[in-house]
């Protein structure tokens, strides 16, 4: 997938939709809200919520780093559609895991 040098909203989207076909059997829920905001107050490069997947639009520019960090709210989407995201330990072992399968899959390959 070619990416341009400024990621779109909709580009967005279709890198969503294209991870989730190649790594999830496209099996996760498209988000109600997936889209670059501002995240500049909370310090965070993406936000994953039961509905929303929010991407720190000073990614846009960027659009490795902002294709790695929605792999990474991805797998947060994708445990608590599982209900196995906990809360302060949501960098744990589950989520590991599925780092590790994405590892697995080549999911990193050319992007570190
Ligand atoms: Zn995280």
């Amino acid at each position: 997938m070619n990416l341009s040098k400024r990621v779109s909203n909709k580009q967005l989207r279709e890198i969503f939709i294209h991870l989730n076909k190649k790594y999830f059997n496209g099996a996760l829920p498209i988000p109600g809200v997936l889209k670059f905001v501002d995240l500049e107050d909370e310090g965070d490069e993406g936000i994953c919520t039961s509905d929303e997947i929010l991407i720190s639009k000073s990614l846009q520019d960027h659009p490795d780093y902002a294709w790695l960090t929605l792999l990474h709210e991805m797998v947060h989407w994708k445990l608590r559609a599982y209900g196995r995201d906990y809360g302060d330990d949501s960098h744990g072992y589950n989520f590991k895991r599925e780092i590790f399968r994405l590892w697995d899959l080549g999911a990193y390959e050319g992007l570190l």
